[in-house]
């Protein structure tokens, strides 16, 4: 098997009450291994099976939908799990909160943006903060695309991806996406994310 299920760094109900424990086990061991096991079977017997996963997403519009739709799944998930931590949430340090403040005039606006670009992706899909030429830039794609892959309409590295499907929120929430994106600002990770954005930027 090509790709593994990464290991949660900490336990289902860790990120309550934000997001609860239920939405957290259906989400990592159902939803994402799903996707994981999906992007297997895609790629099985077809000699891509080595390939980098970002590499798969730099040229998937070349790959069958299952890779596309599963291969997203696989990163978007693995990086969402990473910038959530328990007693998360605060602010933005150093370099990161330079650019925020620089791009957005504040992690307030940022924060707006992304919740707005969140609201109005219809249906399911994520928001994204990507960092595109030097620039943090507020995104937003559909399904399990991401800003790496070729047929995205905004490109760029992807800093913070928000997974706005009903099964991120539906059991808690229910229909009130809004609550959702207004609470995960509670459990983020600013070390991941600043390591992130290191990365991305030299
Ligand atoms: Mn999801």
């Amino acid at each position: 098997m090509a790709f593994d299920l990464p290991k949660l760094n900490y336990q289902y109900d860790a990120l309550e009450p934000h997001i609860d424990a239920k939405t957290m086990e259906i989400h990592y061991s159902k939803h994402h291994a799903t996707y994981v096991n999906n992007l297997n079977n895609a790629l099985q017997g077809t000699g891509n099976e080595d390939k980098k996963l970002e590499d798969l997403l730099a040229g998937v519009s070349g790959y069958p939908a299952a890779v596309r739709n599963n291969g997203g799944g696989h990163y978007n998930h693995t990086m969402f799990w990473e910038i959530m931590k328990p007693n998360g949430g605060g602010n933005p340090t150093g370099d990161l909160a330079d650019a925020i403040n620089r791009n957005f005039g504040s992690y307030d606006k940022l924060k707006e943006l992304i919740s707005n670009a969140g609201l109005t992706r219809f249906g399911s899909g994520w928001a994204w903060l990507v960092l595109k030429g030097g620039e943090l830039v507020v995104t937003s794609t559909p399904n399990q695309d991401n800003p790496l892959m070729d047929v995205s309409d905004v490109k760029g590295t992807p800093i913070i991806g928000i997974d706005v499907w009903e099964h991120a929120y539906y059991l808690k929430y229910q229909n009130r996406r809004n609550e959702y994106l207004a609470a995960i600002w509670n459990v983020l990770n600013w070390e991941d994310i600043s390591r992130r954005f290191k990365l991305a930027i030299h």
